[in-house]
Parts: C-alpha cells; structure tokens; sequence
C-alpha cells in the first residue's frame, strides 16, 4: 500500500514520537498532526514546570519532525467536537490518539467540593499558561496549604509556590501568577503521603531540589524514616532512585531549624478522610487518618488505622495523578481511564485506531518514555498495514468541512508566527510569554 495518510490526535510528546516512529517506517506516509490548543507540544508547554527549562529543550527535535514536507498540523481543531471520529476515520488509512491524560482524580470523601479545595493539575495549567485554566485561582493571602500526593507534580507545585519569585522571573512562568506569587503570604506547605518513604512517588533529582530552596525549612520526621529489618533489607538492594531518595530524606530529616520564614513539611502514613468548613463554603481544616503498611515490602499498601488527626487548612491542592478522557464513544477502561487497546490498537474491532501516550498506559513515566510506547504503537498499524482501511475522502475536502464549520485550523507556518511573537513578548528577559487562549493567538494572526 502506497501512499499511506496518517492522523494523529494530539501533538505532545507521544504524538510527536509517533509521527517520527511512522516517518521512519514509511517515508512517503503523510501524517496529519491534530491538536485542540493553538500551540503544539502538548506537556512540554502546558505540564513541564517553569524552571525546569531545559527539559523544554526536546521541543528543538519535534521542530526538525514539522520541517518535513510530509507532515502537517492542524492546530485549533477539537476532535470529538469540531469534528467526530467518525467522520475523520474516511480521510485517513489510520488514526493514532496521543490525547494525554488531563482530568483529576477524585479522593472520594467528604467536603471535596468545598470552595480552595483543588486540584493542583488547575493550578499548574495556570502557571503554564494552558488556555483552559486561565480562570484558576487560589488564596495567595492565607498561610497554610496542604498537598495532597507525593508524585513528581506534587513536587513541582510546593517548589512553585515557596521559590523566591524573583528566581521565577526569568522563566515563562504566567505573569499574573508571578505577580501574586511575590505578594504571596504561603508560608506553610505540608505535602502529605498516605504511604511512607520508601513508597513516595517522587523521584531524588526533584526532591533535592526541594532542599535547596532559599529561605524554606523542610521538615522530615525522623521517626517516619524508621525501617523495620525487612525494609532495611528491600532498600539494600532497591533502584537507585529510591536509595536516594531516602538519604536525602535522612539528610533533610537531620537538619535543624535556622529561622526560614517558609515550612514545608513532607509527610507520610496520612490519609485525608474529610475537609470541613467553618462557613459551610469555604475549607477551613482537614481531617488524617494514620495509616499503617502491610503487605509485600516491594508493594506496600496504606491500611487506616483508629487514629485520626484534625488540623486546619487553607487551601488543599490534590496531587493523585489523572484520568484521560474518553473521545466520542471509543472503547474506554474506565478503572484506568485510558482506552481499551491492545499493543496500541484500539479494541473497536476495526484496524484503523490506534493510541500512544498517558491515554494508552495511563499518566506515569517521563518524556522520553513515551518514545519508547509510540514506536510500539507504530510497530502494531505495521503490522496491520494490509488491513487498514482504504481512504475514501481527500485532504482538501477535510479542510473544506472544518472551514464550513469556521474552524480556522492553526497551521505550522502559523505556529512559527505565534512562537516568534511569543519569544518577542519575552524581550530577551524570558524564554516566551504565551498566548492565554486559542482566540488571543488566532487574533494575533489577524492582525
Ligand atoms: P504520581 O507520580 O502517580 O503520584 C501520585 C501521588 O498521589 C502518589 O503519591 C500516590 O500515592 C498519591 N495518591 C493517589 N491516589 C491517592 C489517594 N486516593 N489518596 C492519597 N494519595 C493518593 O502522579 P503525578 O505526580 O501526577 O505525576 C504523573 C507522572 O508525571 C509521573 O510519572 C511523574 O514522575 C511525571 N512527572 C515528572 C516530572 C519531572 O520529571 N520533573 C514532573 C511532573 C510529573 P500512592 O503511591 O500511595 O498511590
């Protein structure tokens, strides 16, 4: 089969590695790079934290894949609502959904819909500049948060909140949030794990970093870095990652108050049960369960015990990790909130959809490892490639239905506009000032 016309849903990282795994199987293909937001990149711009910069540099490779001729983006268009999946299956041999995984999870308990109880996905799609955050906010005049998770986003959001601003100056931090952040009267971060050290989600590089910050204390109880002999044995011969993890901890645990104005208290066995409120609105504490473990040392669980602590709170940034979202009525493993697939091939019964990225193994992993899922994806439509369907419509009268809709696609030539413009916005002081929605980008372009 010759020819071949490929899409892609979402143009982050796993849609980006997946257009580079099709090019280097198939040449000639064409491939159709989709996304609902003006700019490409996906996690790269709208996940990724201000001051880690440089892991923004693997956008210097998803450029070189957008100089080929083969392929093409279509920014500013919706699948699932510009245009269904249905209708996009008779312009394409295949479609591969890179969508990522961007819904919050819920706890599941009391008070969660008390107002300043969040998700921190909110408020780092707010710092980011991602569009559908911009209406986000956030107390900065109160003290005390608690964040709940102990993940690499968890890690992000306190660094993000007790950094002394003016190191936040120099990056693409949104502007509003820089403003606020050095009036900001948090003072009191606690980020809270239900399981214990050995079972935190972060990893030693980021929690470092968290000792490193000028004017925070971070305290660490020593008695919850206490291992039973089984442990102490399990983290001899544990990953590297974990090892280290648990020295800094130690080190962080042994270090003494010298008069920081800022806490952040990393903490672990707790479980949140309940928030409350004083005004019936607004939270006002939270309540703990202690937790014990049990179980295989290498997979621990937190088991509640009797013991419950009540204390108060200003605002709870929930950190738990995320849910894809299921596109038209596509198979859907609502437990996992992915797709249903098989090595990458969505079970339809068809061989024509396919997916890469946090929709397809679910939100864990690094950049990079989504490298290594989208060449397993591409391996499986090439092993399809006889049975996918033949195409039935042209490219031409794709870009005629999507105009009758007046959706006005964002191309790449566009996106090198709008990237200027925002690396301009920046004036040599920060990497870029982003657009805050598709419509102030598109009305840029019209200008
Ligand atoms: P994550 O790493 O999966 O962490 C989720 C955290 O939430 C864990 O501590 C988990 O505890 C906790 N949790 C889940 N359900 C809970 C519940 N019901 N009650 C209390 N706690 C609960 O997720 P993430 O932080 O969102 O990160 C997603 C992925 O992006 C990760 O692979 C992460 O490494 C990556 N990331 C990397 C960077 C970086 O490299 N700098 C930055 C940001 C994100 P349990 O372990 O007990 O389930």
């Amino acid at each position: 089969m010759k020819d071949l016309s490929f899409a892609i849903i979402g143009a982050g990282p796993s849609g980006m590695y997946a257009a580079d795994a099709l090019l280097k199987n198939n040449p000639d293909a064409s491939v159709f790079i989709f996304d609902s937001l003006y700019a490409p990149y996906g996690l790269v711009r709208s996940g990724v934290a201000p001051d880690h910069n440089k892991i923004k540099e693997v956008t210097k490779l998803f450029d070189k894949t957008f100089a080929k001729e083969q392929v093409s983006f279509l920014g500013n268009v919706h699948i699932g609502k510009d245009i269904s999946v249905e209708e996009l299956r008779s312009f394409f041999h295949a479609i591969i959904f890179c969508t990522g995984a961007h819904k919050d999870r819920s706890l599941g308990i009391e008070g969660e819909h008390l107002t300043h109880v969040c998700n921190a996905t909110s408020f780092v799609g707010w710092y980011n500049v991602h569009p559908w955050f911009q209406d986000f906010r956030i107390p900065f005049n109160k003290k005390k948060v608690h964040i709940i998770g102990q993940g690499n986003v968890a890690v992000d959001v306190a660094r993000v909140l007790l950094k002394n601003p003016k190191e936040l100056e120099s990056t693409d931090i949104n502007p509003d949030v820089l403003e606020k952040l050095k009036s900001s009267e948090i003072r009191d971060v606690h980020m809270v794990g239900r399981r214990g050290p050995l079972q935190a989600a972060f990893t030693d590089k980021e929690l470092k970093e968290l000792g490193e910050l000028e004017d925070v204390y971070v305290s660490v109880k020593k008695e919850d870095l206490i291992l039973s002999e089984e442990e102490r044995a399990y983290l001899e011969n544990a990953p590297k990652t974990l090892k280290a993890n648990y020295e800094i901890l130690k080190n962080l645990s042994e270090k003494p108050f010298a008069g920081q104005s800022k806490t952040l208290s990393i903490r672990f066995f707790l479980s949140p049960v309940r928030f409350d409120s004083v005004d019936g609105e607004t939270v006002s504490s939270v309540t703990f369960c202690v937790n014990l473990l049990s179980g295989d040392v290498a997979n621990r669980k937190a088991v509640p015990t009797d013991k419950q602590i009540e204390e108060h709170t200003d605002i709870i940034l929930k950190s738990i990790g995320y849910r894809g979202e299921q596109i038209d009525s596509l198979p859907w493993d609502d437990r996992k909130g992915t797709f249903s697939h098989e090595h990458g091939l969505i079970s339809d019964g068809t061989y024509q959809l396919y997916t890469s990225g946090w929709i397809k193994r679910g939100p864990s992993g690094v950049i990079g490892t989504n490298k290594a899922d989208s060449v397993e994806t591409v391996q499986t439509v090439i092993s399809h490639i006889e049975k996918l369907p033949p195409i039935t419509k042209s490219i031409k009268e794709l870009y005629e239905l999507l105009s009758q809709r007046g959706v006005r696609v964002i191309h790449f030539n566009d996106w090198v506009t709008l990237n200027k413009a925002e690396m301009d916005r920046g004036e040599g002081i920060k990497p870029r000032v982003k657009f805050n929605s598709n419509a102030e980008a598109l009305s840029y372009l019209e200008k």
